[in-house]
């Protein structure tokens, strides 16, 4: 290896300042101790992206903040991603950039984690961690004063169809409601939440952040039938590749980066690493799940939001919920909270072509255009990624999803319908995407099903500890940022319990 240099050692070192890593940070440096001394922790905390560094200020952000943003939306900020999607690469991870649609994990959540995979996580057992990331975020409610006229005709127009929508709970300090932060965009003011609260403490209280370096392999040794982790291999933006030397290697790169990471240290399936296996394990960047959705969009006659918009938010509802809490679909207005983007509106189907019916169309498009959107949280339909291309291969179109949604699509074109709208968009069958990765190195109490035991431990790599989006073993009934940071908060404690905690 070329420019090799090493420092160290640690204790321990986390790779990845995002959601988990940075609340599994603070965590350990506050309060974690060697086991055999009582000493402080040598901790390093390792991140690909730029740190824009400062304490939480909610309400008026830092200048570094300030300076360097406004409002740019994550996948506009450049180098700032992975070439994965929703994926941002900086300190604080996703949480620079997340919809702040708060939910928090339901009672079903944690029966589908423990049904799926033997985890021991009971909601009883989750309280403390899931206290500690509501003060943190400040998650509740948005003041009915800022909900659009479109919030409240969608409202109003589902419980006339027999539905109890509900507002999604949301997460922000000291915010005036500009509500420029839409979809995924940053926050410059620190108003809505995300984990640089976390980073501060953790530097207080003695950790090293390294910003700006890739981790490119976790050094694995062969031991016996297994591997022991003994450090990582990183490399700067000048090009130099340093070895740090560490006891215990926490993964908190998130559901596509951890597998990947795994993948090129020779941690996965033999199928894809063939001679590079150093450690087999088929359930590397395997059970990935996301949400697959789609939009029904219309035009109307008068105004549904705002000048600004009351950000990304809306009411939710469940038009079914099956006793077993499989394949459960959300609808919500989020799309009717903000003005439409013009280069949006512009290329709908619902827009004129050309000339001057385009031109007045547009005019007023960007309030009078808006959708409606369902997700399939809890979809049955599993996908993977490779570890070695970080290609992803999802069945979108299995025939469990298409009806899913076909049958969602009819239900968003009738409530637009009674909503009164004057033209309304058809696919058919629905286009659709779909984000929140999960599950791509699921935690379980069977080694041949997963990668990590409910202690957040590698099943095969002594001294390899994984937590983030990765490690949930089952999606959730909601976004993911809630409960990947409840997840991270419960990790933080057991890792405490188990290894840092005077013996
Ligand atoms: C635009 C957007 C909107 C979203 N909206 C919502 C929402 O409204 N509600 C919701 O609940 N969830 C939302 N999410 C999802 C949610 O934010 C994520 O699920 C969650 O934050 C993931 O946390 P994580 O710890 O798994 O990963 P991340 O927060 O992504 O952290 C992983 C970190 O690891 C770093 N990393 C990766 N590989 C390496 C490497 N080799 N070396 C060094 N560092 C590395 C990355 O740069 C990153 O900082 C959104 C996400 C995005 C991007």
């Amino acid at each position: 290896m070329q420019n090799q240099s090493q420092s160290g050692p640690y204790d321990l070192i986390i790779v990845g300042a995002g959601t988990a890593g940075s609340i599994i940070a603070a965590h350990l440096a506050e309060d974690g101790v060697r086991a055999r001394d009582g000493e402080p922790l040598k901790i390093a905390l390792l991140e690909a992206g730029p740190y824009l560094k400062g304490k939480l200020n909610p309400g008026h952000g830092v200048p570094s903040r300030r300076s360097r943003f406004t409002n740019v939306s994550h996948n506009e900020s450049g180098r700032w991603v992975w070439p994965w999607p929703e994926a941002a690469k900086m300190v604080g991870g996703c949480t620079m950039h997340w919809g702040n649609n708060g939910y928090l994990p339901y009672e079903m959540d944690y029966i589908h984690w423990m049904d799926e995979s033997g985890v021991d996580w009971s909601q009883d057992k989750f309280k403390d961690s899931v206290q500690e990331i509501v003060d943190e975020f400040n998650i509740g409610d948005v003041p009915e004063e800022m909900w659009s006229p479109g919030n409240r005709l969608f409202k109003k127009t589902v419980e006339s169809m027999g539905y109890q929508p509900r507002y999604v709970p949301t997460g922000r300090k000291n915010c005036i409601y500009c509500g420029l932060c839409g979809r995924g965009n940053f926050c410059r003011y620190d108003s809505k939440p995300n984990v640089l609260g976390y980073v501060w403490r953790a530097e207080q209280a003695g950790i090293e952040l390294i910003p700006e370096v890739e981790v490119e392999r976790v050094i694995i040794e062969p031991k016996g039938e297994k591997g022991i982790a003994r450090g990582v291999v990183l490399k700067q933006q000048d090009g130099t590749v340093r070895e740090l030397r560490a006891e215990k290697v926490l993964v908190s790169c998130g559901a596509y980066g951890t597998p990947i990471l795994l993948g090129r240290s020779g941690y996965g399936p033999r199928e894809q690493l063939g001679d590079k296996t150093l450690v087999h394990n088929p359930n590397v960047g395997n059970n990935l799940e996301i949400q697959p959705g789609t939009d029904v969009w219309a035009e109307y006659d008068i105004d549904l939001k705002r000048e600004r918009g009351a950000g990304n938010y809306g009411h939710y509802f469940w038009p079914e919920f099956p006793s077993d809490g499989n394949n459960v679909v959300g609808i919500r207005d989020t799309i009717m909270s903000f003005p439409t983007y013009p280069q949006v509106a512009a290329v709908r189907s619902l827009a004129p072509r050309f000339g001057q019916a385009h031109k007045d169309y547009m005019r007023t498009a960007v309030r009078r255009v808006a959708g409606i959107r369902s997700s399939i949280l809890t979809p049955l339909v599993k996908g993977s990624i490779n570890v070695i291309t970080g290609a992803t291969s999802y069945p979108y179109t299995d025939p469990r999803n298409v009806k899913r949604l076909h049958w969602s699509a009819e239900i968003m074109r009738e409530i637009h319908r009674k909503m009164g709208a004057k033209k309304i968009e058809q696919h058919d069958p629905p286009s659709f995407g779909g984000g929140h990765p999960t599950g791509t190195c699921r935690a379980g109490s069977d080694p041949k099903e997963s990668v990590v035991n409910p202690h957040f431990e590698s099943h095969d790599v002594e001294n390899l500890l994984i937590c983030d989006g990765s490690v949930v073993p089952r999606a959730c009934l909601a976004h993911k940022c809630v409960p990947v940071s409840i997840i991270s908060a419960f990790a933080a404690r057991r890792i405490m319990a188990d290894h840092y905690t005077r013996a």
